[in-house]
């Protein structure tokens, strides 16, 4: 299949950056040991380049201990090490003013939501407050505050939960019904920054303009970190919580940044026990490779991917794409859709379709990809594209779609 390349399909982005994504890709061990496969599923997790395996091999043959405890030369160079990658993680998102903010590690995402909502939230509400929540965003954005709602009205304190509107025609929040349904009593918003499914940049500047400046805004930021240029600096959210695992450090690992602005400080609760010492070190190390690598050019990298392979996907008319079509034209007032391309075949089940391409060499995501009560009723399809993957294995990949039709 021949499909003709054009700007708006990322073909400059692809021919310019293509010696610079080469030296990258050689540094991913599990990739290059396997020519003949194409990994197609990093929103799900990462893979990991050199630098980081070599933190995790160097951190646990010269260093390993217990944080925050022993006083000897490994134990104390361990604690060094989980309080510079606080401040790495600050720098790393942009913190205009980290002597005002903290950082949390967590084990992913979904933990540092749920963090966030049981030690942090309850102080925030009063009876009769309101909290919006994006309702078809991953279950980990959704689940945390709707038990937050069940264990204050046990308490005896009735918050009211707004389901955050979704336009899919235009992959964004429906931020005109957001203004709308904010009010006096709004005091938080849980927003994604990209969204896992449709791949949308949920636009948070939006959000916050749609809010007012007094309500709290918590980000997460699972398939944003470590994909795009991700600044703390703007726009204003409170709180942004990501996966480390899914930032090309060890699985288990994430943080929760906090700014200190509005509403009570957040201090996580209870004794927390040992830290996933050697998941932090990852978590620094990959921070550190991926500035190097520079992610604003990882970012036009997946998205001409993603440009390529939804152009050549419209042409195929067994398959329907889920989420906004335009929002990769150039100039196009919608959000643009960064490396993640879903999408139904009309005929063949979603996990078919999965084990379909793995015979040929390509491994993908395919059901409901936990999705909340407000999502898709039926399987698909997910495409996630890093740094790694090449024009080459999204010709491919449409190739194999072709001769499915
Ligand atoms: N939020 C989003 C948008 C996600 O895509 C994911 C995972 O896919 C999560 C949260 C949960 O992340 P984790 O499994 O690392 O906790």
């Amino acid at each position: 299949m021949t499909i003709p390349r054009t700007d708006a399909q990322g073909a400059p982005a692809v021919a310019e950056l293509g010696e610079w994504q080469r030296a990258l890709r050689a540094q991913f061990p599990i990739i290059t040991a396997h020519p003949e496969l194409a990994y197609l599923d990093s929103a799900a997790t990462a893979q990991k380049p050199q630098a980081v395996l070599d933190a995790v091999h160097a951190y646990l043959t010269t260093t390993n201990a217990n944080a925050g405890r022993g006083t000897y030369p490994w134990a104390n160079r361990t604690t060094e090490l989980v309080e510079r990658a606080r401040d790495r993680v600050k720098r790393f998102l942009d913190d205009p003013a980290p002597e005002r903010s903290t950082v949390h590690f967590t084990s992913g995402t979904t933990e540092g939501l749920r963090t966030v909502a049981r030690d942090w939230l309850p102080g925030l509400l009063a009876d009769g407050d309101e909290i919006v929540v994006p309702v078809a965003d991953h279950e980990a954005n959704i689940a945390p505050w709707l038990e937050t709602r069940q264990h204050l009205a046990r308490q005896g304190v009735h918050i009211r939960v707004r389901p955050m509107p979704y336009q899919r025609a235009s992959g964004d929040y429906d931020h005109v019904a957001l203004a709308e349904l904010a009010g006096p009593r709004t005091r938080f918003v849980a927003v994604s920054h990209v969204h896992h499914v449709y791949g949308g940049d949920m636009n948070i500047h939006r959000i916050r303009r749609a809010v007012g400046p007094d309500t709290v805004i918590c980000l997460d930021a699972a398939q944003s970190v470590g994909h795009l240029p991700v600044s703390v600096a703007d726009p204003d959210v409170d709180f942004l919580v990501f996966s480390g695992h899914k930032a090309m450090a060890l699985p288990g690992t994430g943080a929760v940044w906090a700014r200190q602005a509005r509403g009570p400080g957040f201090t996580p609760g209870g004794w927390s026990g040992t830290p996933n010492t050697v998941g932090i070190a990852s978590l620094a190390a990959a921070l550190d490779w991926l500035d190097a690598a520079g992610t604003d050019r990882i970012e036009r990298w997946t998205v001409a991917l993603a440009a390529r392979f939804t152009e050549g996907l419209r042409h195929l008319d067994a398959y329907e794409i889920l989420g906004c079509q335009s929002s990769l034209a150039a100039g196009s007032s919608v959000q643009r859709r960064q490396g993640i391309v879903t999408f139904r075949h009309h005929g063949i089940d979603s996990g078919d379709l999965g084990f379909i391409l793995f015979s040929h060499g390509f491994m993908i995501r395919s059901d409901q990809h936990c999705q909340g009560s407000a999502g898709e009723r039926t399987g698909s399809v997910r495409v996630s594209l890093h740094v790694h993957n090449t024009a080459e294995e999204v010709d491919r990949l449409l190739t194999v779609l072709a001769t499915l039709g």
